[in-house]
């Protein structure tokens, strides 16, 4: 027989009258425990308090809760593996244009002291990515999309951007929190029926994932795109060109997903968005390199 909710009088009565039968005696109450989500929102809040840091830059609040050294070691660890897995190019023309480039950005960050790498690695993907603690890796298939040197700025300044904002330790901050919020929901539904509780705890999953870690991973990208335009404009390179690189980027993507299931903002919201930040990476650009003829850097 299966239990049934225990919604009506009826039920609850009827479970109390034979409360002697051993195998009634353990069936679920049905109840929601409400300590296990105090408790959770009691140590998030204490957890949170303690584990606060600001973005540079932008000055955004955000929850690490691993030393810059954790977070440095680990960077430096994936990045040894990932690079003995990829067919890393050591000399050549493309090893010099992102050496070239980075060289310029690297002075320009707030991260300057991190021992900064950049490897190229050949591929046919168009990508680029930057582990914690400054490592970068640039795959000679997103050369040809970025064209040129403010191209390239572009693409290396927003993988800096996500190294010195310390996304990588605030998402693991992020999934660490959503498993205990996880356990949390788990142990407060411990009581009710097996169906109730997977219904609850899907309807958790999706909500965590698209109502919390989706959106944060778009906020990370779009901090990444203004952050590292300002890198480039100090660095006096055309800010004016990173919008057309992530429209380049956006007509080569094949398969475009919707930008709510996405982990990137929509090509187009992102060309929008650096619209708005012009104005203000042109004056920084004005501010830096004002002793520059234009166009030369
Ligand atoms: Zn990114």
């Amino acid at each position: 027989m299966r239990f049934r909710f225990p919604g009506s009088l009826r039920g609850r009565g009827a479970l109390r009258g034979l409360g002697t039968s051993r195998a009634l005696r353990s069936r679920r109450s049905g109840k929601l425990r409400v300590w296990p989500l105090l408790v959770f929102v009691a140590f998030v809040g204490f957890y949170y308090v303690s584990n606060q840091q600001e973005v540079p830059l932008t000055g955004r609040t955000q929850l690490v809760d691993m030393t810059r050294a954790q977070e440095v070691a680990l960077g430096v660890q994936s990045y040894r593996k990932i690079l003995s897995e990829l067919d890393v190019v050591s000399v050549g023309p493309e090893v010099e244009f992102v050496q070239e480039v980075a060289e310029l950005l690297v002075p320009v960050v707030e991260e300057a002291d991190f021992s900064w790498e950049f490897s190229v690695a050949r591929s046919p993907e168009a990508n680029a990515f930057a582990l914690p603690g400054g490592k970068v890796v640039v795959y000679t298939g997103i050369l040809p999309i970025v064209g040129n040197r403010d191209g390239l700025a572009t693409v290396l300044g927003h993988e800096m951007a996500h190294a010195v904002a310390r996304h990588g330790a605030e998402r693991m901050a992020q999934q660490k929190l959503a498993q205990w919020a996880g356990m949390a929901v788990s142990l407060s539904v411990g009581e009710m029926e097996p169906a109730t509780q997977r219904m609850v705890l899907g309807a958790f999953g999706v909500g965590s994932r698209f109502g919390v870690l989706l959106p944060f991973s778009r906020k990370h990208e779009s901090e990444a795109d203004y952050m590292g335009l300002i890198y480039l404009a100090r660095a006096c390179f055309h800010p004016s060109e990173a919008p057309e690189v992530w429209r380049r980027m956006g007509q080569h993507a094949a398969h475009r997903q919707l930008e709510i299931l996405s982990t990137h903002p929509a090509p187009e919201t992102r060309v929008q968005q650096f619209q708005q930040w012009m104005p203000e990476a042109l004056a920084v650009r004005r501010e830096y390199c004002s002793s520059r003829a234009e166009g030369e850097r």
